[in-house]
């Protein structure tokens, strides 16, 4: 277990071997770990629209801790070892599938759009939608013939990211529920993570209010990131105010004052 503890590398000393829209990947301190650092960059229709926001970064760290922590701990593998400090955390290394999996219970976004639904309808059950990670391509919808003839996935693959997206969705739906939040839809992504000859799937990225529509459930105010594509204003507060509710952030501080305070 001696890739739990700590060894810290000088920031500019680390390699660099990714870098996102909203994060950044370093090499880890051990084989076969990396560190995800979350940056307070916002983007939304594929990066045309494009803001800083002080403080993002530090929530989104500290709620997808929280929430991957407790998927490790009800035995739904991810790639999250630990949080390092406030903006990073120790993952492990694990190959992305290119799919980005969308689960919803209910309309909104591009499926109320392209559907003609509207916005809010409870849908008949959780629908899960595939799509191909490619940004030149603008993220394509995808189906399950399009992912086996490609060969980003198999079938029992597929299958696997299916029960995951499923007990991810069980799982966050009444966490949520619990603090007063409507789970509206989330995406995921999945990776291949290998234990010797064995391989399995793992939730991998992050699952934060940039990744999640969450709306409260009396006053129906958007909890993520629609603030931002939709020139709503007030995300810093909306991701606090998850954070305050799941028990992240003391009742009492004012996130927005100083940039965010977290409850260590
Ligand atoms: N989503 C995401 N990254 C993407 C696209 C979508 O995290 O690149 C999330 C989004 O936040 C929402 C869900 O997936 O919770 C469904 O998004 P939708 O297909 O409605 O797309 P959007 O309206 O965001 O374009």
């Amino acid at each position: 277990m001696d890739f739990l503890k700590p060894r810290y590398t000088p920031m500019n000393r680390r390699r660099r071997i990714y870098e996102g829209k909203a994060k950044v990947l370093y090499e880890g301190p051990e084989p076969g770990t990396l560190i995800q650092h979350f940056k307070d960059d916002a983007t939304a229709f594929n990066a045309q629209k494009h803001e800083i926001i002080d403080g993002k970064g530090v929530l989104n760290n500290r709620i997808s801790e929280y929430i991957f922590q407790n998927l490790n701990d009800i035995g739904v593998p991810t790639h999250f070892l630990r949080r390092l400090n406030m903006r990073e955390q120790l993952i492990r290394e694990v190959e992305i599938i290119p799919l980005e999996v969308v689960v919803r219970n209910v309309a909104a976004g591009s499926l109320a759009t392209r559907l003609g639904l509207e916005e809010g309808t409870q849908l008949p059950r959780s629908i899960i939608e595939f799509y191909y990670k490619n940004d030149a391509l603008n993220d394509p919808m995808v189906s399950e013939e399009h992912i086996t003839a490609f060969g980003w996935a198999n079938p029992q693959e597929i299958d696997d990211i299916m029960a995951l997206a499923i007990r991810v969705n069980d799982f966050l739906s009444g966490l949520f529920l619990g603090v007063g939040i409507r789970l509206v839809d989330f995406k995921i992504e999945t990776g291949r993570l290998w234990e010797g000859d064995l391989m399995r799937i793992v939730v991998a990225d992050e699952i934060s209010p940039d990744s999640c529509r969450l709306w409260d459930i009396k006053s129906k105010d958007k909890l993520d990131k629609d603030r931002f594509r939709r020139d709503m204003g007030g995300l810093v507060e909306a991701y606090s105010e998850v954070a305050r509710r799941l028990g992240i952030l003391s009742e009492t501080e004012n996130p927005t004052a100083n940039g965010p305070r977290l409850v260590q």
